[in-house]
């Protein structure tokens, strides 16, 4: 099967019985619902920019399987180039959206489990390496969205899974049968889940013995039995179900998406299992998911970046005071900060190397100092951002009244009138409205339902700070470092 368009893929979501659930309620039609429709909107961008001649270079590949092409976001690295074109290809979606698209998910659960499964077989004398070649297979001929799922709920941080009160905590074999596993648990925080055709589920740490039953990844569909999910919500998202939304949402198109979603007791057939109980690889499989989605945010976040810059810059231009010293100087720090950011990126992805299996990894240390970068800097940009747009970002009245034609002066003023009177900038450059939605727009990436995509997501994601620094830790070879230096200071 060929590629599919943007469109298609909306189509193709229609197709699903995914049950997904808001509010309390069970929302039928999800696929046009006004809060979730531009998170669909935005994973169908990777699938049309696939079909740009113009970035067919970035977001497409050669499957290694087939030899057919693919959507990059469905490949296996085969080289230091195409994980430095896996950040270009990020940085890009980020461009065209300011927003999560979600499918990076997947294509970081790919590789992860591709090299994997294959030295888990060479311990075990397993078969999983041959099963994911079939599922993904499966997945690049139909080019799918594949959520990548990894947090568990955790409940107690101070226990290990298998002594958690509730043992339901961490995503857990159930129940082993001649053909699959019954699973049980749930994933929390899962980026574009409901916009996904299958699920790769994988555990959330390292695991010891006692954990066995916890030490599972699978991959099944989003509407498989005993499968649904609870939409998280985001800051200001019920602007988006007011008639006629446009100026006050900022980014009316595009957005993220995260969920709950539940496994109550969901069939896995065999084929379709990749991990079970082999519990000394679960560490190897999550420490490879994070690293490559590490490498992922060197990209998606300095595309976001780059928009943010964009309105700032605007923004002061709107206002007129781009020519301020101060003003060019806080940009050129912007830029400088999301730079640096790329820069981690793809260094990660130059220094990076072949698995035992042939496919290409990044260098572990970078992809965590990329990571732990993101934790800080684009929380500076958008203070950045936000000094340059001045406070009425927040303060301003909404589009209605922008719109109201009630009369409210004395000499027949309108509402309408008196807000585009008072809230012109420099009109020689702008309507007012366009000031509005510049500032509208950095309100929806600082404040916003964007913000979890851009700051709470850069804190998160792919780990929390934490997790980099103890990577960063392991891989930093502080003896090594000592040895130079005793070296050269000639210590005994
Ligand atoms: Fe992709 Fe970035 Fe979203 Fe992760 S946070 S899914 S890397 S866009
Ligand atoms: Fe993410």
């Amino acid at each position: 099967m060929a590629m599919m368009t943007g469109a298609q893929y909306i189509e193709s979501l229609r197709k699903l019985n995914t049950r997904v659930y808001m509010f309390g309620e069970k929302i039928e039609n999800w696929v046009d619902h006004p809060m979730i429709r531009p998170s669909i909107n935005c994973v169908a961008m990777t699938y049309d920019l696939a079909q740009d001649p113009q970035h067919e270079d970035l977001m497409t590949a050669t499957s290694h399987l087939t030899g057919e092409k693919i959507n990059r976001f469905g490949h296996i690295h085969q080289s230091t180039d195409d994980l430095m074109k896996k950040v270009k290809m990020q940085r890009l979606c980020g461009q065209k959206t300011a927003s999560c698209f979600q499918r990076c998910v997947g294509m970081d659960a790919f590789n992860a489990e591709y090299s994997t499964t294959y030295e888990i077989d060479k311990k075990y004398g397993t078969d999983y390496h041959e099963r994911f070649k079939k599922f993904l297979l499966y997945v690049q001929e139909n080019d799918l969205v594949v959520d990548g799922a990894m947090t568990d709920p955790k409940g107690n941080r101070g226990l290990a899974p298998h002594a958690q009160p509730d043992p339901d905590m961490y995503v857990r074999i159930k129940e082993v049968r001649e053909d699959g596993i019954v699973v049980r648990g749930a994933k929390v925080h899962q980026t574009g889940s409901i916009n996904s055709h299958w699920h790769l589920v994988m555990p959330t740490q390292a695991m010891k013995e006692a954990d066995k039953d916890y030490a599972v990844s699978f991959a099944c569909p989003s509407d498989a039995e005993g499968l649904y999910m609870i939409y998280g919500r985001q800051s200001c998202d019920t602007r988006k179900l007011e008639d006629g939304a446009d100026v006050d949402l900022g980014n009316k198109q595009f957005g993220g998406q995260e969920a709950l979603v539940v496994f109550d007791d969901v069939f896995i057939p065999n084929e379709y299992v990749f991990m079970a109980g082999e519990y000394d690889f679960a560490g190897m499989l999550v420490e490879r998911f994070s690293g490559f989605h590490r490498q992922s945010y060197g990209g998606c976040k300095v595309g976001v970046g780059d928009v943010v810059i964009g309105a700032a810059a605007l923004a002061a231009e709107y206002n007129g005071v781009e020519k301020a010293s101060h003003i060019k100087d806080k940009l050129i720090e912007m830029t400088h900060l999301n730079e640096t950011l790329y820069c981690c990126g793809i260094a990660c992805s130059a220094d990076g190397c072949a698995t035992e299996c042939g496919s290409y990894i990044i260098n572990m240390l970078e992809a965590n100092v990329c990571k732990q970068n993101v934790t800080r800097f684009p929380y500076e940009i958008v203070r950045l951002a936000e000094d340059i747009a001045g406070g009425l970002m927040v303060t301003m009245p909404g589009e209605k009244d922008f719109k109201s034609d009630l009369v409210v002066g004395k000499n027949g003023e309108t509402i309408g009138d008196v807000c585009n009177k008072y809230f012109a900038g420099n009109d020689d450059v702008c309507s007012t409205e366009d000031r509005m939605r510049v500032l509208r727009f950095l309100e929806n990436i600082c404040l916003g339902s964007s913000a979890v995509g851009y700051r709470t997501e850069s804190m998160h994601g792919a780990g929390s700070p934490q997790a980099q620094r103890i990577m960063i830790q392991r891989q930093g070879n502080i003896e090594g470092k000592k040895a130079l230096a005793k070296e050269i200071a000639g210590t005994k």
